[in-house]
Order: structure tokens, then sequence, then C-alpha cells
């Protein structure tokens, strides 16, 4: 049975070994960077617990449960995330996936409960989930997604079943945009190097129209940044941090792909670059900066790229690394 999920190979055969076997696990811990599969891969489980299809096609994806799944009505299923984008998981909610997880199932032998961004939980709502986890009715699965188990109850990683999601290799998710979303070659490479492994990303990426607009706005942010004296980048880098329409991890993504194109220019191979709108933008600033301060802002954008991934302070982070941006001035 190949499940629809790009990547995640070893994930994906633990999972349907325990179901072959029946023996899910009653917790399972999704963990994994934004975008990676987390969600894909527990709305699979999810289907094919439920699924009423013959045991080795599972999803089978054509039978009344997979129907119902699939347009969001099957009984037996429950999907809880925080309510707002970036806001906390609360105790209601988990009070909710609790009465849910009381009353036995509809149609299947399962109930399900999925609940996605777990580290947004509020510590109470986190030690109402440990109750249901302590003692779950025999019928019912708990699939917690999380971006990083450290960030959790350790009582809640120690009563789960834990499946790690790694970034998948550039290389993957190239092929996997050309010959399943038929995306023109050079732009699934372009982009596989942008997602940073993040199938999900990409796939956004593709489908959304706004996608080039956007990484347009954020090379041309850095272009004025690198003209502004310190109190005007104190400025930014706090409209950065609290404007909830931006996503700054996706931002440095972009600048990343900015400065890496300087460093090709600076290297003679000016026609690799990804921003070739911008070529001559780029040409300056090969020019006037030097290739080691170049090396150090591409690792201080990934430094902070991986604090931010890690729910630092945001702004602290994000003051540091446009303050010691070089200036061009
Ligand atoms: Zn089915």
């Amino acid at each position: 049975m190949t499940w629809d999920i790009v990547g995640h190979e070893l994930a994906v055969r633990q999972l349907q070994l325990a179901l072959e076997r029946d023996e899910m696990p009653q917790a399972l811990l999704i963990t994994g960077p934004e975008s990676v599969g987390k969600m894909t891969l527990a709305r699979l489980v999810s289907n094919a617990l439920l699924c009423q299809g013959p045991a080795a096609q599972r999803p089978c994806g054509a039978c009344r449960a997979c129907r119902k799944f699939a347009s969001g009505n099957h009984p037996d299923f429950m999907a809880v995330t925080p309510e707002e984008a970036g806001g906390s998981l609360k105790i209601e909610q988990i009070r909710a996936v609790e009465r849910f997880l009381t009353l036995t199932p509809n149609e299947s032998a399962h109930k399900i409960a999925l609940i996605g961004d777990f580290e947004r939980a509020t510590t109470a709502a986190a030690n109402a989930l440990l109750k249901t986890l302590e003692e779950p009715p025999v019928y019912a699965h708990l699939i917690l997604l999380a971006q990083d188990a450290d960030l959790l109850l350790p009582t809640i990683v120690s009563r789960s079943r834990r499946i790690d999601l790694r970034p998948l290799s550039p290389v993957t998710v190239d092929a996997a945009l050309q010959t399943r979303w038929n995306v023109p070659a050079e732009q699934a490479t372009h982009l596989a190097r942008l997602s940073g492994g993040r199938m999900g990303w990409a796939v956004r990426a593709v489908t959304e129209t706004e996608y080039q607009q956007r990484m347009d706005n954020a090379l041309r942010l850095l272009l004025g940044l690198l003209r502004q004296d310190l109190p005007a980048r104190f400025e930014t880098a706090q409209a950065l941090a609290r404007d909830e329409h931006t996503r700054p991890d996706e931002i440095l993504a972009y600048w990343l792909t900015g400065w890496r194109d300087v460093l090709l220019i600076q290297t003679g191979n000016a026609p690799r670059i990804t921003y070739r709108q911008y070529d001559q933008a780029l040409a300056e600033i090969a020019q006037r900066v030097p290739p080691n301060a170049v090396l150090q802002a591409l690792q201080a954008l990934e430094a902070c790229r991986d604090a931010l991934q890690h729910n630092a302070n945001a702004q602290l982070w994000l003051e540091n690394l446009l303050l010691n941006l070089p200036e061009l001035a």
C-alpha cells in the first residue's frame, strides 16, 4: 500500500506495520519542523484506522468511511488546533477532546483525536490531556503534533510513541514538485532549495499565487535595510516581530537566497543566481560588501532562522540580525 505522502518512508512503513498487526499505539506524537508533513501523515494514519476497505489497502479512499473522512464528516474523528494563528491551545479544546473520546465510536472500531501545534498548549491544557493519556478508552487514539518534543511536558512525551519527521532532501522535494505538481524543472529546483526540505511549504509556494510577490517584497526589504541607519533598522525589526501577517522565517529564507546570490556573483557564478530581476542591485552589493562579511551575514541569518524555529524571542533575534547587517549608505 502506497500512502499519498512525499518521503518519510521509514515513518510510513513503521505505521503501516502497526496497522497490519493491529498494534497502533493509542498515543502517537509526531514531531518535526513546520510544514514538513506531520499533518499529512497524521491524517493518513487516522484515515487508515477508520477505513473499512481491504486491510492491505487502507486507506482505500473509496469506502464510505474514507469518503466521510475526506469530506470532514467522519463522526469518529476530531481534529483541534489553536483557534487563532499563533494562539494557544486552550483547556476548553482539550476538554472537548476528552468528551469526544469518552463516548464509544459511532461507525468504526476506533475513535481518533488529532491535536495540532501541541507545543502551544497552555499548561492547564497539557495537564488536562495527561489524564486521558494515562487511561485512554480501548478504542481511543490520540495523535499529537509538535515541532519539538523538548517543548512538551516530559510526562506527555513518555506516554506517547514518538515519530520524528526530518526535513526531506532537496532532491526529493525537487522530484515531487516536478512529477506530482507539474512544476517546470528550473522552478522546482529553486523552490526545493528554498523549502529547507519542507514539502508543505514548497507546495504552498507553487499553489499560492502571491508567492512571487512575497519573494520580491522580502528582497526589496533587505535592499532597503542595507541603506538604513541603526534607528531605522531597529524600527523595522520591531515592526517585523510584531506584524502578524508576515512570517519572519519565510522572509529570512528569501534573504538567505539573496545573500547566496551575492556570494554567487562574487565567485563568478552570476548566471546561477535566483533573483535575476535584481541582478544589478545584487552586483552592487557584491562589489561593496567583502565576501567574509557576506558569509557572516549568511551565518547570522541561519542562526536567527534556527532560533525562530525554536520559538526564541523573535524581536531580540531580529534586532540583533538587522543591526549587524552590512551598511551600504
Ligand atoms: Zn476506505
